[in-house]
């Protein structure tokens, strides 16, 4: 070790609190890789500790040709294969990794392709849960997003909601209940939650409907980007020494002469290839998809999951200029509604309709479209109509089963761990803002289940990559984090890479190089929608983008003309999803 940042990187490796970054101003452009959390809890190095050979360990993160190679060549049974590579999937691999279990996941699409891209974007206790009486959820819940923005401070930020109240009474009727939910929340709180007088609100909200305006509440939550998060955590479970493979979908379950699943058969989705794996213990982390999975074992397993739809709309940012949200407590469903700032933009959400069946690509209905529109008149000055709606989008809950399951609002957003006869660990429900504890629970019992040498869980004091305390100095990449300047050195290097995508949003093409080199990015569809949010934002901008994106693509992947004209047509085809019929 000789130049100066190779002081600076094993000062910050060495340190004790080495994963809590603070020395990112004292790095240069290729530190960024410190940010990353990789201690077993006790912040102690070996002896033999190589500063060269830590950088080139972070340095090879997240390409697909290795994890491939570790998939299909491992000859020992893996400890874990999780199925599923959502919010729960990949929070169990990152449990399951930092334990030291040998872990390998499976998505079918790519990385957060199911629900977990599309939340409402809180990080949050669930102040719906409280009046529900489920008072226990909700701490558990405030616990979890304190430690949420603790372990992801460059993705997680405070946000300020306003409930504007009508009636004389609305104020001390909910700024009780939200004083009560500041309180649950104890050390991991927010800020704090106060009543407003009609001016203070107008004031915060200037977009609100003025008439009949007496006041409001403010209370906090979280925020943060869904997609963001979710390959921080696949980045950070690979450093942990996780195998994580988007396009592999598990297609079959074996049964051994005991009837207990000991392996799985999974399918390469981009080569058609097949392949049969050992596994100790399978997780299945399949959301909406999980009846389905235990099926492959157990085709008469009675079903766990009831599944609903939410579906949000995004408006430009003039129906909510400033950087509070709204909180609508009871709409006309008895639902609450959100009005988010969110990347710029107005984000209005979320119904919540039971269906028949799981899709991986829902579809909003007109019905839910309608509903938003006309909650939205109720508490906006400036009415939106289907013209201002940039794009909408849906998910599924994947809910955890209890009754006749007609009524989805109603059912429990916390999770379960199933264990069917065949050994098949299934964990679903709970929501994105408890993944952590959801991997936990779910890690713990599969151990016990595998016979898998006792370990405790780590993550409740692991940095999530990408950690800095500092994102804001990475101005419109912030959300990258210590990422942030590996991509200012691609532009640097090359400043047509520094050009937007298009002029509606701020992706440059240096995102969709950052993307596929280190972030397994494989289509259109996983820049445009996942790594970059512009579907989520702006699907005709999007589909100016996607041209240009499939280029790119095609340079970096080495494919030919016919695959990046085929590229566009599919993505065009998922983008028409996202417009709103008039
Ligand atoms: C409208 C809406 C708004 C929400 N808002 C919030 C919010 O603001 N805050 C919050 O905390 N929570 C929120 N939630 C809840 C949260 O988004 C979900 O609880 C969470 O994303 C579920 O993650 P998951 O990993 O269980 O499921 P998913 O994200 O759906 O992941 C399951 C994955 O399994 C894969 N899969 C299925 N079958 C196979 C197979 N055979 N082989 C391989 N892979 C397979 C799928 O492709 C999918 O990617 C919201 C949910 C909805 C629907």
């Amino acid at each position: 070790m000789n130049s100066e940042s190779d002081l600076a990187t094993e000062e910050c490796l060495r340190s004790p609190r080495y994963n809590r970054l603070t020395k990112l101003d004292n790095l240069s452009n290729l530190e960024y890789f410190v940010g990353v959390s990789s201690h077993g809890g006790t912040g102690k190095f070996p002896e033999t500790f190589d500063v060269h050979q830590e950088k080139q360990k972070y340095l090879k993160f997240m390409k697909r040709t290795d994890m491939l190679q570790n998939a299909r060549t491992r000859q020992e049974p893996w400890d874990i294969v999780i199925v599923g590579g959502g919010a729960t999937g990949v929070g169990v691999a990152v449990d399951a990794a930092t334990r030291g279990y040998a872990t390998l996941l499976l998505e079918q699409h790519d990385f957060g392709k199911g629900t977990s891209s599309r939340a409402t974007k809180l990080v949050h206790g669930g102040v719906r849960y409280l009046e529900q009486g489920n008072v226990s959820l909700v701490m558990e819940a405030l616990k979890e997003r304190g430690l949420l923005r603790q372990n992801a401070p460059h993705l997680v930020h405070e946000l300020a909601h306003i409930v504007p109240s009508y009636s004389w009474w609305e104020g001390p009727f909910y700024g009780i209940g939200l004083k009560l939910y500041q309180m649950l929340s104890g050390k991991y709180g927010f800020g704090p939650s106060q009543l407003l007088s009609k001016e203070e609100t107008l004031r915060r909200l200037p977009s609100v409907n003025p008439e009949g305006l007496t006041g409001g509440v403010v209370y906090y939550d979280g925020q943060f980007d869904d997609t963001r998060l979710l390959i921080n955590l696949v980045a950070t479970a690979h450093e942990q020494g996780s195998t994580l493979l988007n396009y592999a979908k598990v297609t079959q379950l074996h049964r051994g002469p005991d009837n207990i699943i000991h392996g799985l058969t999974w399918q390469d989705q981009e080569t058609g290839e097949s392949f049969e794996i050992r596994a100790k213990v399978v997780v299945n982390a399949t959301g909406a998809f999980t009846d389905a999975v235990r099926h492959l074992a157990e085709p008469n397993a009675t079903k766990m999951i009831a599944p609903s739809q939410g579906a949000h709309i995004i408006l430009d940012r003039s129906f909510l200029p400033g950087t509070d949200a709204i909180l609508v407590p009871h709409t006309k469903d008895g639902r609450v509604m959100f009005a988010l700032p969110w990347h710029g933009h107005t984000l209005v959400g979320t119904t919540d309709t039971p269906i028949p069946q799981a899709t991986l690509e829902p579809v909003a209905l007109d019905q839910e479209v309608a509903f938003m529109l006309e909650t939205a008149a109720l508490y906006l000055a400036k009415k939106p109509t289907r013209s201002d709606i940039l794009s909408v989008w849906a998910g599924i809950r994947p809910l955890v089963k209890a009754g006749d399951g007609k009524n989805t609002a109603a059912l429990s957003r916390d999770h379960t761990v199933h264990i069917d006869q065949s050994g098949l660990l299934s964990i679903a429900g709970g929501k994105w803002t408890t993944y952590r504890n959801m991997a936990e629970d779910a890690v713990d019992q599969a151990a016990t289940l595998a016979d898998l040498p006792d370990k405790a869980c780590v993550t409740k004091n692991l940095n999530i990559h990408g950690y800095t305390p500092n994102a804001a100095s990475f101005g419109s990449l912030d959300f990258y984090g210590t990422d942030a300047i590996a991509i200012r050195e691609l532009i640097a290097k090359d400043g047509t890479l520094g050009q937007p995508l298009d002029n509606d949003l701020p992706y440059v093409a240096a995102e969709v190089i950052w993307a596929v080199r280190e972030e397994m990015a494989r289509s259109v569809e996983d820049v445009l929608a996942r790594r970059t949010r512009a579907l989520f934002l702006n699907a005709r901008s999007a589909i100016r983008m996607a041209p240009r994106v499939a280029a790119l693509l095609a340079q970096e992947l080495g494919r030919d003309k016919t695959w990046q004209l085929d590229q566009v047509e599919k993505f065009n085809e998922v983008a028409q999803g996202y417009l709103v019929r008039m």
